[in-house]
């Protein structure tokens, strides 16, 4: 049985959850006779954000942020080193590897601050280390208590990626023949692979990097391509559940979806998976289990093709973003001239506002997009600069609102769902600002101010009987 595991960085930011990481990983091998194991994991947490904002400072020339960045992602990895390894010789290896690291890191750093530039080539470069190192730790600790295990970078393991930096693509066909090849023979020699998550490189050698929360998306693509039967995403939280528990109560954890409706919900709520992890297994039989780390006994949400018909329930779940604002773009100059959505997509594409919700009157005088409030700057100043007084006669913002998306794949060609929606958001006295549903019918969205969410968010969650 071929199984990948993978450990964010949340789960191995202490020195007891490495050794429940360790104990995880040891336990499963032992298990089932003749696993075969491959183990992802992000950086420790918080590291990536620390060498990002390092990258702004660098911007800036402020030497004195990059030098205390440097001194503490040294620190916190000398500090972990020294917890989890007990065998001197081993310590003082991995001591020399981690060594190592912070100095070509302290040298980058130092010429680029110099400078006072990154290009997006180096950022990806920067951000790598995080994860270079967190798979020394992990590796190390595993050989700590006699488990044979090597650690690769997802350059070394054969993840090719375009050139898009922060944001790469795998170029999955070269990708899964390397993978395969480097993973196999380490598999015949029993050796458990440690693999840093969210790196890669491209075709030319560079380091790239798969968007942020891209270990995710690492193991999947590891697992497409070794043909892994299961991947293992291990959290804190018990699985995908009803609703947001920071807003029900006690919401239920969903034992089984689909790929399309995880992919729905992968956006909302607690942060569960990168957007784009499901991709590489989504043709294949490879199961997505996600599961609680310390709480092993549920057996969490698995994430397969065809869920079995128990779980075909009409609503899966109510999930909601907050921190979201709303755009309304009108004017007569938008009528029936074509073109005009894709003119003002691409423009905000090209800016990297990422747009969640769309929809446009039919008669064409308006359109209204759905952005993340960190976004909405750089989105209303593209909006202006190339627009406004021309195609555009007036913008309105809604700084504060939150997208409520009601889930399951059993709503396909059920007559009223939209009703039932509407009526107990009625019931609450909850104005509904914008509506939008995709025809495939999994996915019922809408807008209402945020002051309103959590109501909203709850009798949903008691209307469709979810907590039942
Ligand atoms: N370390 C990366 C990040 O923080 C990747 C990951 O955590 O999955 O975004
Ligand atoms: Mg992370």
């Amino acid at each position: 049985m071929r199984i990948v595991m993978k450990f964010g960085g949340t789960l191995i930011d202490s020195e007891d959850k490495i050794k429940n990481a360790i104990q995880i990983i040891k336990n499963h091998k032992k298990k089932f006779f003749n696993n075969e194991l491959v183990i992802i994991v992000s950086a420790v947490n918080p590291v990536t954000d620390i060498l990002l904002d390092a990258c702004n400072a660098i911007k800036k020339k402020d030497k004195v942020y990059v030098k205390k960045a440097v001194n503490d992602i040294n620190s916190i990895h000398t500090s972990l080193l020294d917890k989890i390894i007990s065998k001197t010789d081993l310590k003082k290896q991995a001591r020399k590897t981690i060594k190592c690291l912070i100095k070509e890191l302290e040298m980058i750093m130092e010429g680029a601050v110099f400078l006072g530039e990154v290009t997006p080539k180096l950022q990806d470069y920067i951000a790598s280390f995080g994860e270079r190192l967190s798979i020394v730790l992990i590796t190390f600790a595993l050989r700590d208590i006699g488990i044979k295990s090597e650690y690769l970078t997802g350059k070394e393991v054969g993840i090719l990626t375009d050139s898009n930096f922060s944001e790469a693509r795998p170029l999955m066909d070269t990708t899964k023949l390397r993978v395969l090849h480097k993973i196999e023979p380490l598999f015949k020699e029993k050796i458990v692979p440690i693999v840093a998550g969210f790196i890669a490189s491209d075709q030319n050698g560079n380091t790239t990097t798969l968007g942020r929360g891209g270990s995710d998306y690492s193991a999947t693509i590891i697992a497409a391509s070794i043909n892994a039967i299961e991947v293992w995403l291990w959290n804190e939280f018990d699985g995908m559940m009803t609703a947001d528990p920071r807003i029900v109560g006690k919401p239920k954890v969903l034992a089984e979806l689909s790929f399309s409706e995880a992919v729905e919900m992968s956006m909302f709520g607690l942060k569960y998976m990168h957007p784009r992890a499901l991709e590489p297994v989504i043709d294949s039989r490879t199961a997505v289990i996600i599961k609680n780390a310390y709480n092993q006994k549920n057996k969490g949400t698995k994430i397969i093709q065809n869920p079995s018909r128990e779980s075909e329930k009409t609503v899966k779940s109510i999930t909601s973003i907050r921190n979201t604002a709303l755009i309304d773009v009108s004017g007569w100059g938008m009528i029936g001239a074509p073109g005009t959505a894709a003119k003002i997509f691409d423009s905000l594409a090209k800016n990297k506002v990422n747009i969640m919700m769309i929809s446009q009157s039919p008669s064409e005088s308006s359109i209204s997009m759905v952005v993340r409030q960190n976004d909405l700057d750089k989105a209303i100043t593209t909006l202006e600069l190339n627009f406004l007084g021309r195609l555009i006669k007036q913008i309105n913002v809604n700084d504060n609102v939150s997208v409520i998306a009601v889930v399951g794949s059993g709503m396909r060609g059920i007559k009223g769902v939209a009703a039932k929606i509407f009526t107990s958001i009625a019931k609450k006295n909850i104005n509904v600002i914008m509506i939008t549903q995709g025809s495939s019918e999994l996915n019922l969205a809408f807008i209402v101010n945020d002051e309103n969410c959590e109501a909203a968010v709850r009798i949903l969650h008691e209307d469709f009987g979810l907590a039942k």
